[in-house]
């Protein structure tokens, strides 16, 4: 496989480490608040990069952290009147539960900040020892210039670098690039650790350095996030982990263009952002999925109704061949394949060739897809009410393994149906909540016609189902 490695600039040929065991890291959300549909493009991209790689037969082992203590959520929890880990464990919860909707695959591992201040404290320790690190009134810096190397991966030239941070230069940093590792408490009520420098928490560049070399080893396969972290956070990274261990940290790096609004990133600073929340009211979450794999990973999509409406209709079309499928499926009557039906499913290999080598150019899922609609093609007009068993069989197999990696139709009938109807439970709650009774009994009466009573009860809401 081919992937573009942004410290090269080049496409290369992906050799792993080990042919056991590949080690993914992708720097995860900071849990303040839902995720945005482009904050959902890394978690949708690189889980699809994992799908891939698995269905290539290689066990993975994948990485993906929680920011769950920083300024954000800090801020968050005083606006709230809430505990920085009671704002944290909610949207944790609440990543879950949208990362499951996208079909997103949990990480092997899913580590938390909070959870490893032991060895972020001993990482820290490290780089000062090595005299990477220096302490300043209880904070700690990283010393770039010591880093010959600083600068490596965002091509950026120390001196230009410096040139530009000198403007908000802080007095306590020996360099103008220098970056915090630990910042100290200031007020007595902040949540804080102890350390052997003083009271205080981590910057967020230290934890994704002592997560992905703690979980999978001093050097990794590959390391991945949005465009927007090259610099400074993977820089950071980069500059951490290669002055402790003395070792390459990531041997491949990438990273996904924006989703924009009107061609300005989507970010929740600014305030042009959709969360996948509110637009899953509107869409089933598998078009979203489709929507945010349906472009290269490498070039940027400007987020709009239209495309959303185009993949609504795009992903229908297959949908509408895989109940075909299913369709023909129960209702054939020959068994046996026929000789010119094993010539057909030859030519259908083509197709999944066709997926391989796009999905082997650097994760090209836009083509992927294509060769998808071009199988749909072929086997729509091949299959007919003589066609055997085998045949469609055979051909829905192949149907259902190249969806499957790229985590789209993954669920049978009676799985939407149980959506279906947990929805409109939620959304007669909600109603009742609102004391829009119009619209709760509207949809006591749509599930009744469904054969399916509701009973309220004190734990809650009882589904039941005729026969
Ligand atoms: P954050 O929670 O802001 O740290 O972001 C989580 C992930 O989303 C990171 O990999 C970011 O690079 C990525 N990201 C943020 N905004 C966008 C966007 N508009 N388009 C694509 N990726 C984004
Ligand atoms: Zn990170």
């Amino acid at each position: 496989m081919k992937i573009y490695n942004t410290i090269t600039r080049k496409k290369e040929e992906f050799k792993p480490i080990d042919e056991n065991e590949l080690k993914i890291y992708v720097c995860g959300p900071t849990v303040y608040n839902y995720f945005h549909i482009g904050n959902a493009r890394p978690f949708v991209i690189f889980d699809t990069l994992r799908r891939y790689l698995e269905f290539k037969g290689y066990n993975v082992k994948y990485v993906q952290n929680f920011t769950d203590v920083d300024d954000k959520i800090i801020n968050r929890a005083r606006e709230e009147k809430l505990t920085v880990s009671q704002v944290s464990e909610k949207y944790i919860k609440e990543y879950f539960k949208d990362a499951g909707d996208l079909n997103i695959k949990n990480a092997t591992v899913h580590p938390r900040v909070t959870e490893n201040m032991e060895d972020i404290i001993q990482f820290i320790s490290g780089l000062i020892e090595k005299g990477y690190a220096y302490v300043t009134d209880g904070d700690v810096y990283f010393d770039t210039k010591k880093f010959k190397d600083y600068g490596k991966l965002s091509r950026q030239n120390m001196n230009e670098l410096d040139t530009g941070a000198r403007v908000e230069v802080d007095s306590r940093k020996r360099n103008p690039m220098d970056f915090a590792l630990w910042k100290a408490q200031k007020k007595e009520d902040e949540i804080a650790w102890e350390a052997p420098w003083g009271k205080g928490r981590p910057g967020w560049h230290i934890e994704c350095s002592v997560m992905a070399t703690k979980y999978l080893g001093e050097t990794i396969d590959i390391h991945a996030g949005g465009q927007d972290l090259v610099f400074p956070h993977h820089e950071n990274e980069v500059a951490q982990s290669e002055a402790l261990t003395g070792k390459p940290f990531a041997n491949y790096w990438m990273h996904n263009e924006f989703i924009n609004i009107d061609n300005e990133k989507m970010s929740k600073s600014k305030g042009n952002f959709f969360m996948v929340r509110d637009i899953l009211k509107e869409y089933e979450p598998e078009v979203v999925r489709f929507f945010l794999i349906s472009g290269h990973y490498r070039s940027p999509i400007n987020f709009s109704r239209d495309l959303m409406i185009q993949s609504k209709n795009a992903l229908a079309r297959l949908n509408n061949a895989k109940v075909n499928m299913e369709y023909f499926l129960s209702n054939a009557k020959e068994s046996e394949l026929q000789p010119e039906e094993a010539d057909k499913i030859k030519e259908f290999m083509q197709y999944k060739d066709k997926f391989i080598e796009s999905m082997e150019d650097d994760l090209n899922t836009a083509d992927a897809i294509s060769a998808v609609f071009e199988l749909v093609r072929e086997i729509n007009s091949s299959m007919t009410d003589k066609s055997s068993r085998a045949f469609v069989q055979s051909s829905y197999d192949l149907f259902m393994e190249l969806v499957g990696v790229l985590g789209i139709l993954q669920k049978s009938k009676s799985e939407e149906v149980e959506d279906e109807v947990q929805k409109l439970v939620d959304e007669r709650q909600l109603a009742r909540k609102n004391r829009d009774f119009a619209r709760a009994d509207e949809i006591r009466d749509i599930l009744k016609a469904k054969g399916i009573t509701l009973e309220d009860t004190p734990q809650g809401v009882r589904i039941i189902r005729e026969n």
